[in-house]
């Protein structure tokens, strides 16, 4: 089940309205959704001494989503300045921010570090020496190997670049604890767009295990894992929604045992993105083109700029057109964006039903990795993002690009080295 039938009862209806007020392309998020879905993820780890999520800032980087959020007690996930920038604007401070970046320069460490800090999760035993200070609490990224086999978008732990070796751990913590740490994580992220949850029940076994086995080499106690994010949001119909509740029970039964044995429990953090907000977002696109050449084309006007996913990922979007839902999907489309790519295309030999120009097509799931991975190639601009709010208004939460601030970057101070001609 792609969009929820709730959110689409809410949208639908309103949709030629808000199109006419707003105009075409623009991402919609939905408040309710994200604040129900967000209630289940509470509920479904109930049961856990300490649970916290700290919402993957990446997937959608947009203040509005942030408050929202933060409104439900949650922390933030950065891997860049900008989002920790946009998350310490929301008020969030010291350990509501988790800092998990890869191949991090030293600029974005003092970053990170500086302004009450962060939970620094480190993602190399060298980066240790790179650290302005080392902090008190302090987190590594572990990376299996060949003990685990991921899964296919995030592929085979071997060949991933992100974490610590089995072989490196002991001494990535012996070292931190030399420069001065005393409090201390473990995380781990090995899959994404995970729908069995089994395999994250996994992970908290393997998170548990690695936990007792560093505590005895090193005499100490850990105060949280983080299983990451990767809990995956059924994009196809016919794909079986994340049993979260199944996750939560199992999670909380090995904690329990763990509690039992050692006389204490870590807390459990989760750094979701995807299944946070994923389902709660549609691109709004309209018809602008229909060409029948060896297929048939519906030219939209939007393109990779709004959503990438794909054509990086070949990944499925399933897309209503409005006012034809009930109609029979009869013909196979190519839904394309403008770009001189020809992988600019939101769906590939989709049956859909009839379409003509001026039709509204919903293209769904776009509520994370959607907006933020766009990209302005060809000089197309970024399009706006709305949020259907709880009380059933509409609200412009970013503005569209426009082509002056494509040009921006244009202006500058004049800047010229002439190099030595001799050798
Ligand atoms: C991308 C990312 C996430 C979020 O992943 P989702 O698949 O959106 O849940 C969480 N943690 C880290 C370290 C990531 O890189």
């Amino acid at each position: 089940m792609p969009m929820s039938t709730s959110f689409k009862e809410r949208l639908f209806p309103k949709l030629n309205q808000i199109v006419n007020h707003f105009g075409t392309p623009f991402h919609i998020y939905d408040e309710t959704g994200i604040i129900n879905t967000s209630r289940t993820l509470l509920n479904a780890f109930s049961e856990v001494p300490y649970f916290r999520e700290y919402y993957a800032v990446k997937a959608l980087p947009n203040p509005a989503i942030l408050e929202i959020m933060k409104g439900m007690g949650f922390g933030f996930d950065c891997s860049s300045i900008a989002e920790l920038i946009l998350s310490r604007n929301t008020g969030a401070f010291g350990e509501d921010i988790m800092f998990t970046s890869n191949n991090t320069s030293a600029d974005e460490f003092a970053m990170a570090l500086g302004y009450g800090g962060c939970i620094l999760n480190l993602d190399d035993i060298s980066l240790i020496s790179k650290l302005p200070y080392m902090p008190e609490l302090i987190c590594f990224r572990y990376n299996p190997g060949a003990k685990r086999s991921g899964n296919t978008i995030i592929g085979n732990p071997v060949e991933a670049k992100y974490g610590v070796s089995h072989d490196q751990l002991i001494d990535a913590y012996r070292l931190a604890i030399q420069h001065g740490a005393k409090r201390f994580g473990l995380h781990t992220m090995l899959v994404s767009n995970e729908l069995n949850y089994q395999y994250m029940v996994d992970t908290g076994q393997m998170l548990l295990e690695l936990v007792e086995y560093i505590s005895q080499e090193l005499h100490i106690q850990f105060e949280f894992i983080n299983m990451g994010g990767g809990i995956g949001i059924p994009y196809k119909p016919g794909d079986n929604p994340f049993d979260i509740m199944a996750l939560g029970n199992a999670v909380s039964k090995q904690l329990d045992a763990f509690q039992k044995k050692h006389g204490y429990c870590p807390k459990l953090f989760l750094e979701s993105g995807r299944y946070m907000t994923g389902p709660h977002g549609v691109l709004v696109t309209q018809a602008i083109n229909y060409k029948n050449i060896y297929r048939k084309y519906i030219g939209v006007d939007a393109c990779m700029s709004s959503l990438m996913r794909p054509g990086i990922y070949g990944a499925y979007h399933h897309i209503s057109v409005l006012g034809k839902e009930d109609q029979p999907n009869t013909i196979l489309y190519d839904v394309t964006g403008s770009l001189c790519e020809n992988n600019d295309k939101f769906a590939i030999q989709r049956p859909l039903p009839e379409i003509i120009d001026g039709d509204i097509l919903i293209i769904q799931d776009t509520g994370a990795h959607g907006h933020a991975m766009g990209f302005n190639y060809n000089g197309r601009l970024r399009p706006k993002e709305l949020m259907l709010k709880t009380n059933g208004a509409v609200e412009l939460v970013r503005r569209e690009e426009t082509i002056s601030d494509h040009f921006s970057t244009l202006h500058f101070e004049p800047n010229i080295l002439n190099l030595d001609s001799h050798d």
